[in-house]
């Protein structure tokens, strides 16, 4: 199963969790693992607890470990500009795995999806779900 959201780029942030409990529940699975993948090579997903404070903290940290203005050799080659957002999709990964206990996610409570998108412009982004069943 999957679902496509539209994105801001430049480390747009999104809180994938409603959408994902929404897949869940549809599959009538109620225990197992699901994993949420986004086959782009600019984005990445992860967990945050969704508060304005730690957007901004998080993109903060994300221009330290991988600067928008650096030199990258991917944008000689390409030219379009956004080595940065490859090097931090690599360092964040395209999946995240979640138990799913009783119907539901088992996240901690201050526990969010994310999607974060890196390119350097608005783009359309295709989120996977797979659910495994098991004990
Ligand atoms: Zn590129």
């Amino acid at each position: 199963m999957e679902f496509n959201i539209s994105t801001k780029g430049f480390n747009d942030i999104i809180n994938l969790t409603d959408q994902v409990e929404v897949i869940v529940a549809k599959s009538k699975i109620k225990n197992g693992l699901v994993l949420v993948f986004v086959p782009h090579q600019t984005c990445a997903v992860s967990v945050l607890e969704y508060e304005s404070g730690l957007i901004k903290d998080l993109k903060e940290a994300l221009e330290k470990i991988a600067p928008q203005q650096a030199d990258y050799q991917h944008n000689q080659k390409w030219g379009d500009g956004n080595g940065y957002a490859h090097i931090r999709a690599s360092f964040l990964k395209p999946d995240l795995t979640v138990p799913l206990e009783n119907g539901k996610l088992v996240l901690g409570t201050w526990q969010q999806i994310i999607l974060i998108d890196f390119d350097n412009q608005p783009r359309q982004r295709r989120i996977v779900i797979k659910i495994t069943e098991g004990q």
